[in-house]
């Protein structure tokens, strides 16, 4: 069992740095509190948990010939911006359909951060007028469709890389990544936190776990808002990524934990617990997070530990998936004097 036989194009810089966040720890005291770094993952326009997916979708999209990525996200979508990047990096066009998922209107909101960089990258990016929804969507087939039409080759990467056959690959290999550091620096990870929305980052780790055999806790913290839909979506993509894996044993109902107290409401938009959160991540750890995801599963760390519902004898990985370039877009509520 394991992600071994599947081809991969190397997309990432080597496995990405574990550390202790010290000071952390010692204001909330209780659990050792660490990260594992997927924004510094890569050397291509900031990384982020979608570049480790995507060197297993990009090989796939190579093997057939493609010479067009098409993907789809919110305007800004740190997604969308990776494949941006994996595609400039192999070679490739990228088509990105981009959605008004949020209702926010900073100034330069569509101009600046993930959208700007995509742009920069060579991407042709489209606007659309829709909603926030992690599953497939029309205007994102009809580039695809457009695409054959001129004689081009796509190949599809629906939202966040994750329902896709490949989509789980990526955090399944984490976990191998993480049991070599572990062995390295002598400690254990009893419970690794983790930001859910698409799916298959929370999934491909607990099809790492099983994979791997050793047990531990992956605890998924919803930012969709939607929570019902993201845990059905977690757990469709850590089972069929299990099976790909060669894993024989069913994967259990009470291994799929998503939280669902810590979305602030509203996919995309923070509340005073993400933006405290934010802050005092950036003043302790002078560690940055954003306020679509990141400072979700932060604010949710930080009041788990705070209130021993992960225990004092814990130690617990801060699975930090990238996300930045959005502070830009961010403006009215971070680092502004009002
Ligand atoms: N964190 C960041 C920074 C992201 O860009 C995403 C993407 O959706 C997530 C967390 C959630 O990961 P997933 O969509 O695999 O659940």
């Amino acid at each position: 069992t394991g992600t071994d036989g599947f081809e991969r194009y190397p997309l990432l810089l080597g496995p990405s740095p574990v550390h202790r966040l010290d000071r952390l720890t010692a204001e909330l005291g209780g659990a050792r509190i660490w990260a594992k770094r997927e924004d510094l993952n890569s050397a291509l326009a900031f990384g982020g948990n979608k570049t480790r997916k995507l060197e297993y979708l990009l090989a796939d999209a190579i093997a057939e010939g493609a010479d067009t990525l098409v993907s789809i996200g919110g305007v800004q979508s740190n997604h969308t911006r990776q494949v941006a990047a994996a595609a400039a990096y192999a070679g490739l066009k990228a088509v990105l359909v981009q959605e008004s998922w949020v209702d926010w209107s900073d100034p330069g909101y569509d101009r600046v951060g993930n959208i700007q960089l995509a742009r920069m990258l060579g991407a042709d990016v489209r606007l659309v007028d829709a909603g926030f929804d992690i599953g497939f969507r029309q205007s994102w087939e009809q580039a695809v469709a457009e695409i054959e039409s001129t004689g081009g080759t796509p190949y599809a990467i629906p939202a966040g890389a994750s329902d896709h056959r490949l989509g789980g690959l990526g955090f399944a290999n984490w976990i191998a990544e993480l049991e070599a550091q572990e062995a390295e620096l002598g400690v254990f990870f009893d419970t690794i936190v983790v930001c859910s929305v698409t799916g298959s980052t929370q999934a491909g780790m607990i099809a790492g776990v099983a994979a791997s055999g050793t047990p531990r806790r992956i605890l998924g913290i919803d930012a969709s808002a939607a929570p019902a839909r993201t845990r059905e979506q977690i757990a469709r993509i850590a089972r069929s990524t299990a099976t790909l894996l060669g894993v024989r044993r069913e994967i259990a109902e009470d291994e799929i934990l998503l939280d669902e107290r810590y979305h602030g409401g509203t996919y995309g938009i923070p509340d005073q617990a993400t933006l405290d959160a934010i802050h005092r991540a950036a003043r302790v750890e002078a560690m940055i997070t954003d306020p679509v995801y990141e400072g979700k599963s932060m604010a949710a760390l930080l009041d788990l530990v705070a209130r021993g519902e992960i225990g004092a004898d814990s130690n617990v990985l801060y699975a930090h998936l990238g996300g930045q370039p959005a502070i830009n877009g961010y403006t009215a509520v971070l680092g502004n004097p009002g």
